[in-house]
């Protein structure tokens, strides 16, 4: 045949085709040319896929005649016959996406058989037993993949056989059972109106490649991408394949394998296997595997090609792999490779690890981690004292496998739907299962943490909650849950749906009740250390903290910062010993008493910005004056009026409260966000940020005279025109100067604003006469570029434009056409006015991966995000400077 348009054999492929030929796909060519241990097949294309879909569900025109074509190509490879009923040849057909799905789409085995090739199957393998055994997946998966029959009838059936025959595994029926079980298959497919089961081979295949190509589109695929950002436009391929069997007695095998320890990043491979079985019993978690150690001593052949196949891979792809074989009468099978899938503290490890054993470079060490797993490393854990007290006075109740690291509490519940249901309503809750499958991974996205009763660290649940970075504790065989009765049971304690537990992922336990948190420590992070400490070699951007309280900047440095990017010191004013005193500010009708006020005031906030420019002494610090309304400070409205009212009902007065509302109510306003704040106070009532530079000024002075170089700078909010500026600023200057007239001290100070209005923004240039930086308010940029209050919108209509696909929430990543292409405006104005102009935002984009590398685009000097989000930018900086911020896929 010529040129083949919609399949591929393995080995015309490499692994560079992954857009074509799905991950899977890509990694059974690659592996093919280099020469490991393969069984012969083909992949028809996500282009063919697409096409299917496109032309309303049939195969485009010549992919089935490829198809034939590409199995004619493995029959000779092989000397067997598709469909020959004398010594079939038998096929797998699986699903695979260009991005790793796991157990999200479909795959159907042992394709081929039918009730006159089980009898050749039978005479050619000697295996009565193992034969049946295939027929019987064969109908079974059949059934529910492509005939779409209720998986739980086979399941339930299969489940009463066991029972019947008093054994735990399919594996130990007897085969008079088997063909008793293939008959009632048969007839449970049979009782289904319009479907039945085809005893031709090549409508088997047909049939399966149409459910593969659909299973695209089934919900929980879809929820899956849809969680993790995929599009939903790429298409699966089908990769159809000679079946191997590790089913064929005690000399065969299927078993899961990662280079390097996934959870831990240890190096030496690492992984389980079942001996006399299919590989889908080791993923389903139904019997618990063995070590991979064990097979050294149990088939010690099988696992030097084991070793030898993972070393081959790791200095091939240059990349911890997650594996998948098979070992048929002693004959190792590779059957698929892929990047492995591991905890946030196992990437750093190995990124690390595979700098320093010389496999990568750092610049690959730094774009191998994701911004996501770092901010997960830092994930909360338990209290140790709180651990240890829960061990003593009885709360701990089980151990399993810690299949996911990380602490989580919530209220135990068990089932995947009332999972999601009280996640959306916001209560936290842990999943708990007797096994989990893929029709409950909308359970998973919305709990903090799973735990299941069966399956290995290679099992369905332990496998995404991995790859979710959520807590799991799985293979908890001591604790048994009752689905009817929504409860847990443990040596006698009862947890009920609802009750608190707490789940530890890092060491497999389980508690009743709820544990405090605690979160880790950078600097016992060694390898994470390492790792951000490359970044900020390739790094350009700075990266700076919003930080109010010393702690938070203490925090941030260790974490860090290079300066604090926003101290919003009106937080300082609601402490409690300061909120009178600012109330006594507000409400002063006279400037004098006003001023009396802002006195008391002075030398606190004195205190506080000396504590800051102490912490980040030779960095800056940006300090903005006062931003919010003022009644944000005074009593609330309602309340005030409630309360009167109250007051006046039984008769009484209260003269303080009633001048208290009436200022209230002078200062309510119908649209705070855009009312009297920001530097229009300042314009009103310019004591307040006199009173605010003297404080940072006095305090620069005083640890200057301690010598200490500090490096304030004093941040307007909300500047709308450049006379706005200008004026605040002269008046500032002249504190300025009094204070450093004081002190007899030169103070290095700047004067800035904060771009933060749209007007700002295109009048960039003229502010820039009077600014020496500008910090982009990205908060309330998006709010005025939008038009939306981002209080009121992100719990309404937000969340639906998201889910509609109208537009995402610009409060969590730039909207880079709008609020985005402002601000590339006020950048290239403000450059152009002022040559050298410090630029940086400080809006809580500051910390979004995304919006750090717009913002590295842009140019700007640094980005400033949470204390907690430092480590996140440090990374995002350096993947943007050389050249792709890592997603979390
Ligand atoms: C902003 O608007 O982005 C900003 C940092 O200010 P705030 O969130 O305090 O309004
Ligand atoms: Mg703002």
């Amino acid at each position: 045949m010529a040129e083949r348009r919609w399949v591929k054999l393995f080995d015309e492929g490499s692994k560079e085709q992954r857009d074509l030929l799905g991950g899977k796909g890509a990694g059974l060519a690659e592996m093919t040319r280099i020469g490991l241990p393969v069984p012969p097949g083909f992949t028809v294309t996500t282009e063919a896929c697409n096409a299917y879909f496109a032309s309303g569900h049939r195969f485009p025109d010549g992919m089935w005649d490829e198809v034939l074509d590409a199995m004619g190509h493995v029959e000779s490879q092989l000397g067997r016959r598709f469909g020959d009923p004398a010594h079939p040849l038998l096929m797998s057909v699986r699903s695979g996406a260009k991005f790793s799905m796991p157990g999200m789409m479909d795959t159907v085995l042992n394709l081929g058989l039918n009730d006159e090739s089980i009898d050749g199957l039978i005479e050619k393998s000697g295996d009565e037993h193992f034969a049946y055994d295939a027929y019987r997946r064969l109908i079974q998966m059949f059934g529910d993949v492509v005939l779409g029959v209720d998986h739980q009838k086979f399941e339930d059936l299969l489940h009463e056989r066991r029972e019947a025959n008093g054994v735990t595994s399919d594996a130990e029926l007897p085969v008079e059972e088997l063909k008793g079980i293939v008959n009632c298959f048969k007839g449970i497919i049979a009782d289904e109106p319009e479907v039945a089961f085809p005893q031709d081979p090549k409508e088997q295949l047909e049939m399966a490649i149409e459910a593969v190509f659909s299973s695209w589109n089934i919900k929980r695929a879809r929820d899956y991408r849809e969680y993790h950002g995929i599009p939903h436009d790429l298409g699966t391929a089908v990769n159809i394949q000679a079946m191997v069997f590790g089913n064929t007695g005690d000399d065969s095998a299927s078993g899961v394998a990662f280079t390097r320890n996934p959870a831990t990043g240890e190096t030496g491979i690492y992984g389980e296997y079942l001996r006399n079985a299919q590989g889908e019993d080791v993923v389903a978690g139904i019997r618990t595997p063995q070590p991979v150690d064990r097979l050294k001593d149990e088939l010690p052949a099988a696992y030097d090609e084991l070793v030898e196949t993972c070393q081959t891979l790791e200095a091939h792809y240059k990349e911890m792999q997650d594996l998948e074989f098979t070992v048929e009468h002693e004959k190792f099978w590779v059957l698929q490779t892929r990047a492995g899938k591991r905890t946030a503290k196992a990437a750093v490890v190995i990124a690390v690890d595979m700098v320093d054993e010389g496999l990568i470079d750092r610049e690959t060490a730094v774009q191998r981690v994701t911004p996501g797993q770092i901010e997960k490393l830092l994930h909360p854990r338990f209290e140790a004292d709180a651990v240890e007290a829960a061990e003593s006075d009885g709360r701990f109740l089980a151990k399993g496998l810690n299949a996911s690291p990380g602490a989580a509490v919530g209220k135990a519940v068990f089932d995947a739907d009332t999972a999601e249901e009280m996640g959306k309503n916001g209560e936290s809750v842990i999943l708990a299962r007797p096994e989990t499958t893929p029709d409950d991974v909308h359970g998973f996205l919305q709990c903090e943490g799973v735990l299941t009763q069966h399956g290995g660290m290679t099992s369905h649940a332990a496998i995404v909650s991995r790859s979710l970075g959520k807590p799991a504790v799985v293979g908890c065989e001591a604790i048994a849950i009752d689905l009817d009765a929504e409860q847990l049971t443990v040596n006698g304690t009862v947890i009920e749906k609802g009750d608190p537990i707490a789940i530890d992922g890092t060491s497999g336990k389980v508690y009743r009740g709820e544990l405090p948190t605690v979160v880790p420590k950078l600097e016992e992070e060694h390898e994470l250390t390492k790792l951000l400490g490359w970044s900020d070699e390739f790094r350009t951007l700075g990266v700076r903290a919003n930080a109010d309280y010393p702690a938070d900047a203490k925090r941030a440095r260790n974490f860090g910062a290079e300066g604090v990017g926003l101290c919003r010191t009106e937080h300082m004013f609601f402490e409690e010993d300061r909120l009178p005193i600012v109330r006594e500010m507000i409400l002063s009708e006279e400037k004098t008493d006003r001023v009396a006020a802002l006195e008391k005031l002075l030398p606190m906030q004195r205190e506080d910005f000396k504590g800051l420019l102490e912490t980040m002494a030779g960095q800056s610090v940006i300090i903005r004056l006062i931003d919010p309304p003022l009644h944000e400070f005074l009593p609330n409205y309602e309340e005030l009026v409630k309360e009167l009212a109250e007051i006046h009902a039984q008769g009484k007065q209260d003269p303080e409260k009633e001048q208290l509302l009436k200022a209230v109510e002078r200062m309510r306003e119908a649209n705070p966000m855009l009312g009297l704040r920001g530097v229009r106070l300042g314009m009103l009532y310019p004591e307040i940020l006199e009173m605010q530079t003297r404080a940072i000024l006095e305090a620069a002075g005083e640890l200057e005279t301690e010598g200490l170089e500090v490096h304030p700078e004093i941040m307007i909010p909300l500047v709308a025109h450049p006379h706005e500026l200008e004026i605040v600023k002269a008046r500032l200057e002249d504190v300025a100067q009094n204070v450093e007239g004081e002190h007899g001290v030169a103070i290095k100070y700047q004067f800035g604003t904060m771009i933060e209005l749209p007007r700002a923004c295109v009048v960039a240039d003229r502010i820039a006469e009077s600014a020496e930086f500008f910090s982009f308010g990205t908060n309330d940029l998006t709010q005025t570029t939008f038009g939306i209050s981002r209080d009121d919108a992100q719990g309404t209509f937000l969340a639906r434009y998201h889910e509609d696909g109208v537009f995402d929430d610009p409060f969590v990543s730039i909207d880079q056409d709008g609020v985005g292409e402002l601000m590339r405006i006020a950048v290239e104005k403000g450059k152009a006015a002022r040559s050298g102009i410090e630029i940086g935002i400080c809006g809580e984009h500051g910390g979004d991966p995304a919006s750090i590398e717009f913002c590295y685009g842009l140019g700007l000097d640094y980005v400033s995000c949470s204390p907690f989000r430092v480590p996140v930018a440090r990374l995002a900086a350096a993947q943007a400077a050389l050249g792709h911020v890592e997603r979390d896929v």
